[in-house]
């Protein structure tokens, strides 16, 4: 029965996954998550409870809409098939109570993030505000059921973290702003780190910052403007550095320090002796 057990709960974060997309996919346009129900956009008939079931249905459908065949993006199922994952490894990693939830949960929200900067070069509210909140009120409730909080921070060096997170974009943001001469930080970075540092605490909101740097200068140095200066010599055009969408870094830079972060200051502190 233990297997069993196993694919429920990918189920159940396969079923949060395809919440999550109408999330990545509504937000950034300011509708609501849940009204009107799920519809095609091109022929905008409502998608019926047997096409909307996670992952299956897109596999069943071809990736079509059922009526008029108008192509549905693999985005849909690699989402739901990822959080599904990312469910079932965070409850048998760190076990099936809070801390569990509360690891799986981190996960779910900043791939949303990270996906809809990536997309839309916004942050919505939606994923930081209630990322926010829970990361402040979950150490308070720990309090009174767990018996270590780890990997999260406890209730006072989240606060802490959280005005951490959010002075350093700001502070980044207005150096950037000083050398670039344009905006160089958003206001969605700034809740994003307010969110993560809340998690965190912060030496490790540090630590995700310096991850997000170099995670973006690996990415930009290595792909993004390589490509972007070779289309550029194609066409003939001048070459312009694309705008950055830091919190597609932030936000696998904080999964990255909630789980390894305090083994990569400790290892940090040793080198220094
Ligand atoms: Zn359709």
């Amino acid at each position: 029965m233990i297997p069993l057990f196993y694919v429920l709960t990918f189920l159940v974060g396969a079923s949060i996954g395809s919440f999550l997309n109408v999330c990545i996919a509504r937000w950034p346009a300011e509708l609501s998550v849940v009204r009107p129900r799920s519809r095609c956009p091109r022929c905008e008939r409502p998608i019926a409870w047997y096409d909307n079931i996670p992952i299956a249905s897109w596999l069943v459908l071809r990736a079509k809409c059922r009526h008029c065949g108008l192509p549905i993006s693999a985005q849909y199922p690699l989402v739901e098939a990822v959080v599904g994952a990312a469910w079932l490894w965070s409850l048998w990693e760190f076990g099936y109570g809070l801390n569990g939830v509360r690891v799986a949960v981190a996960a779910t929200v900043l791939l949303g993030i990270a996906i809809t900067d990536a997309k839309h070069y916004l942050i919505p509210d939606g994923f930081t505000v209630f990322g926010f909140l829970f990361a402040l009120v979950m150490p308070v409730v720990g309090l009174f059921v767990l018996d270590d909080p780890w990997p999260f921070a406890g209730p006072w060096d989240a606060l802490i973290g959280a005005c951490v997170g959010a002075g350093l974009i700001r502070i980044i943001g207005w150096l950037g702003e000083a050398a670039l001469g344009k905006e160089a930080m958003g206001q969605g970075d700034e809740t994003l780190m307010a969110f993560v540092g809340a998690m965190v605490g912060p030496g490790r909101t540090l630590l995700t910052t310096f991850f997000a740097a170099f995670l973006a200068v690996l990415a930009f140095g290595l792909l993004v403007a390589p490509v972007g200066w070779l289309r550029s010599r194609r066409a003939g055009t001048a070459f312009e550095l694309p705008h950055v969408p830091f919190g597609v870094f932030l936000a696998p830079a904080g999964m990255l320090a909630l789980l390894f972060g305090d083994q990569a200051l400790a290892w940090y502190l040793s080198t220094l002796g």
